[in-house]
């Protein structure tokens, strides 16, 4: 193979960060119902004729990915910054260059390869793995199954693979996670949702000094020029919400229900949202 082409082949020089990308294209052709001869039919998305050109007079095919040589009807076009020239890539290997350098998509592949090769080790020692492995795998794929629960359904996959070996205790905890998993992620959707909407609801703010009456979301110890104060935001039964002082005197705990007398100003970008000032605490009624 000659130099022009090998500085694109991992096994050549190839450097995953010298692709500037271009533009996209798709030869496919759709042929029109009523095209009777058969021929003909219009290129999904044509690569413009100035970049077929270019590709073409540097020595290279605009049928190939340049860099694993399989043929193509779509991919990109790239402009490979040291030598300046435009070459074709693939959209499997696209994803290469996202990493940064053919060493490490080397390893990468080395890794996988004694992942996949391990998990095949560990089912052979034992019959036991099997629904394991099924069950492990299938909650990694599992869109309804919450980021962490699927986190830990990897690791697992992969201490399998390295140590063919899981406690029962592990299995039952993992089991158990994935499975009320989907219930708890629709929970908090729905939490969501019903906090998007009694926000959305929720009446403007008024400047001036008022009394509100509404339950603490939450405090926070804020320090400034004046020293450490207690801050907590507040929501009404109207699902506003406020931020300012817990006024002294105060022994605000979260989920409390409070009344005070303050000075409000709307926030700037939402007026749904409130700071107060000089709050006077009227009545504080702990949550039992
Ligand atoms: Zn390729």
């Amino acid at each position: 193979m000659d130099l022009k082409i090998s500085k694109h082949r991992l096994s050549g020089g190839f450097d995953p960060q010298a692709y500037n990308f271009i533009e996209a294209f798709d030869h496919r052709v759709i042929y029109a119902s009523d095209d009777e001869d058969g021929g003909g039919g219009d290129p999904i998305d044509p690569l413009p004729p100035y970049l077929q050109r270019a590709v073409q007079s540097e020595g290279y095919s605009i049928d190939h990915c340049t860099h694993c040589g399989a043929a193509l009807k779509a991919g990109a076009v790239f402009e490979h910054e040291p030598s300046g020239e435009h070459v074709v890539i693939g959209s499997t290997c696209v994803n290469r260059l996202e990493f940064e350098s053919a060493s490490e998509i080397i390893a990468a592949h080395k890794e996988n390869r004694l992942y996949i090769s391990g998990l095949r080790k560990a089912m052979r020692r034992s019959w036991r793995w099997k629904p394991v492995i099924s069950f492990l795998e299938a909650a990694c794929n599992n869109e309804a199954v919450g980021s962490w629960e699927r986190g830990i359904a990897e690791d697992m996959l992969r201490k399998l693979s390295r140590y063919f070996s899981l406690s029962r205790k592990q299995i039952a905890f993992v089991r158990k996670i994935v499975e009320e998993s989907p219930e708890k992620e629709a929970k908090i959707k729905a939490r969501k949702e019903a906090d998007e909407a009694m926000r959305k609801n929720a009446p403007d703010w008024e400047s001036g000094r008022y009394e509100i009456e509404g339950k603490i979301l939450s405090l926070k110890s804020v320090e400034s020029d004046w020293g450490r104060s207690l801050k907590c935001l507040i929501q009404l039964d109207d699902g506003r919400k406020c931020w300012g002082t817990v006024p002294s005197g105060a022994a605000a705990e979260r989920g409390d229900r409070i009344e005070i007398r303050a000075t409000f100003s709307p926030a700037p970008d939402d007026s749904k949202f409130a700071f107060y000032k000089r709050p006077k605490l009227i009545d504080i009624v702990e949550t039992p």
